[in-house]
Parts: structure tokens; sequence; C-alpha cells
């Protein structure tokens, strides 16, 4: 199958949408990762999404909607803090898990009972959604277990000859997934994926929110899992990564260390010499390394690293959310230095 590189015009994203209509695969811009879209109720374009990332079929997928009427005709019991938080928060970077509506087939929430939805905030996705008077479901758009796709380029790397086209909306400007929340009851939510929106935004509109554990913490055997992407390898490059808890001068010593060919160090701005490897800034806040992260892994593989030493971002704000990707392509090998 030939993958067509559309432009954000409009009469590129009516061609997108008439390919969505049609049960095809787009690859969508969306100011959080680049997603890969089909038509959320039909259960055959669904499953194309399932093959073409190589997805475990229990990993359910993020539904998108255009417009906020669109909430109660796909999910039910919905509490009156979600509203409040839709409101808030969308469009925007926020996932809330709700009880699903019988539209919504099994194989998009992943044989759960609930769904996931969100609206984007990128123009492009929303112009897509309403063209196509559907909504999406849409994970990210790379091969399953690799870093999320940024750039219409990594989309292109990714999902080349096994998707309809991919929309080239820019560089996305979140630069990792959404926040994923569930309700504990009307006053309390709790963060099952941190992301674009922080703990403490939430807090201004929640009375109390929960980090579930699996954020930070290895699942340990037989624990359940409120959010089935959280057991899964996740967001690693083929190059090893390793996440380095320290100051800068320790981290130094550490790598000089273990320095070596094809040793790589992703730092942040600001950390300047003392390096006997070759290093990639990622950033001096979370913002900015949110943004650069998944670029950066990708990048690491480019230049055919072995191994990566990261230095661990502070888990603050949106850092919480860059912590959480890095400690899951490190697949937890975490040094304190
Ligand atoms: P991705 O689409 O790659 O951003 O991944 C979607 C994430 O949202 C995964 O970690 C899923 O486990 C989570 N998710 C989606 N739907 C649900 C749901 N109904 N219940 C719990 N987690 C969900
Ligand atoms: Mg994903």
């Amino acid at each position: 199958m030939e993958t067509i590189l559309l432009s954000a015009e409009t009469a590129d994203i009516e061609k997108a949408a008439a390919m969505i209509k049609n049960g095809e695969l787009v690859g969508m811009p969306t100011e959080t990762v680049y997603g890969l879209a089909a038509n959320a109720t039909d259960p055959k374009a669904v499953a194309g999404i399932f093959a073409a990332k190589g997805r475990p079929a229990d990993n359910p997928l993020i539904v998108h909607i255009a417009e906020l009427r669109k909430l109660s005709e796909l999910a039910e019991d919905i509490p009156v803090l979600a509203y409040r938080l839709a409101e808030k928060f969308w469009p925007g970077p926020l996932t809330m898990i709700l009880k699903k509506k019988p539209c919504i087939p099994d194989i998009t929430s992943g044989g759960l009972d609930t769904v996931g939805i969100r609206m984007p905030a990128h123009p492009a996705a929303l112009e897509l959604i309403r063209k196509s008077g559907l909504s999406l479901a849409a994970p990210s758009g790379n091969v399953s277990g690799y870093p999320s796709p940024t750039k219409a380029e990594h989309m292109m790397r990714d999902m080349n000859g096994k998707i309809s086209a991919v929309i080239d909306g820019g560089d996305c400007t979140v630069g990792v997934e959404s926040t994923v929340i569930s309700f504990e009851n009307e006053n309390t939510v709790r963060i099952l994926r941190p992301g674009g929106v922080t703990r403490e935004q939430l807090l201004e509109e929640a009375e109390n929110v929960i980090i579930d554990p699996a954020i930070l913490h290895e699942l340990t055997e037989g624990q359940t899992v409120r959010s089935p992407g959280m057991k899964y390898q996740h967001y690693s490059p083929i190059a090893h990564v390793i996440m380095i808890e320290g100051s800068y001068e320790a981290f130094c010593r550490y790598v000089n260390e273990n320095a070596g060919e094809n040793i790589y160090a992703l730092v942040f701005d600001g950390d300047e010499g003392g390096l006997a490897v070759p290093s990639v800034k990622y950033g001096c806040n979370g913002s900015e390394q949110a943004q650069n992260l998944f670029s950066c892994l990708r990048d690491m593989d480019e230049k055919a690293a072995k191994t990566v030493y990261v230095r661990a971002p502070e888990p603050e704000g949106v850092g919480l959310a860059v912590y959480n990707r890095l400690i899951r392509a490190a697949g937890f090998e975490v040094i304190q230095v």
C-alpha cells in the first residue's frame, strides 16, 4: 500500500476524512503525539489499528471527539466532575475513562466496559474528526513498544506502506501522550497515566487526585492494573536506555567510567562539559523535555547508539510524564549516583 503524505490544508483533510469514512487508517497530528486514527465504531477499521501497530488486543484505544455533546453519545453515568474537567481542559491533553455505551465495540475498549475519551487541541485533528462526522480511535502512531511519533516523519517511518495517509501537522507541541484519569467518586480522580495536564491543574477542579502507583513503580506479579497500557514495555528505542538520578557532576563521573563506542548521554540544557561521550540536550524544564524526549530517543537509533545514559528529569508537573515515559523506556533500570 502507498502511504500518502498530506498537508493540514482543508482540501487534504477532506481527502483524509473520506479515507476514514471508507474504513481506512490515517496518521493524525495532535498536540500530544501523532495518532493512528480510524472510525472508533467500526470493528474492522479498529482491527487495522491493532494490526498496523502490533498492539496487544487487551490495550484499549482512546476515542477522540471534536464536540462535547458527543461525550454522552459514547459514555454513560458521566460524573458532574467529568463535565467540569472537560469544560476546563478540552480541547487538550486529558483523557477521561468512563462507562462505555454499546456503540463502542469491544475491540476498541480492549474488552473493558469503559472507554477513554478526549478532545484533542490540534486544529487539523479537530477538522478531521468534524469532516469525517465520526469519533476516531487513535492510539499513538508508533509501532507498539517504540517511542511515540512527534513529527510526521516519525509516523512515516513507522507506518509507511501500512496505512492510507499521514497528515503533516508539524511538530507536536506537548510531545507526550495525554493524561489519563478515572473517577473514584464525585470528588476524586486517579491519574492512570501522567501527561500534559498536571496533578496540580486537576486539583483546581477535583478535591483529591490520586497518582496510581503503576506510574512510578514496576508492577509486581499479580498486581491489578487499572490501565492495561502500563503493563507493557513501552517507549523504548532499539538503544539500551539507562536512567541516572543525581547531580550533573555525579552523572558525568558515572558515564565516563562506562564510556565506550556508541555510548551517548541525554542531558539537560545547561549541562556543559565534563563528558567523555557525545551528548544530546533534551530541554531545561518539564515542558521542554516532554516536547523533545521521543524525538531524542528516536535520534539515538538514527545514530546507532548502543547505550544511552539519560539524566533523570524532576518528576514534578509535566516532568512526571517525562519521568514515567523514561522509566519505561529504561525498563525500570534506574541508577542513583
Ligand atoms: P495510547 O493510545 O498509545 O496513548 O495508549 C492509551 C492509553 O490509555 C493506554 O495506556 C491504555 O491502557 C489507556 N486506556 C485507554 N482506554 C482505557 C480504559 N478504558 N481503561 C483504562 N485505561 C485505558
Ligand atoms: Mg502509545
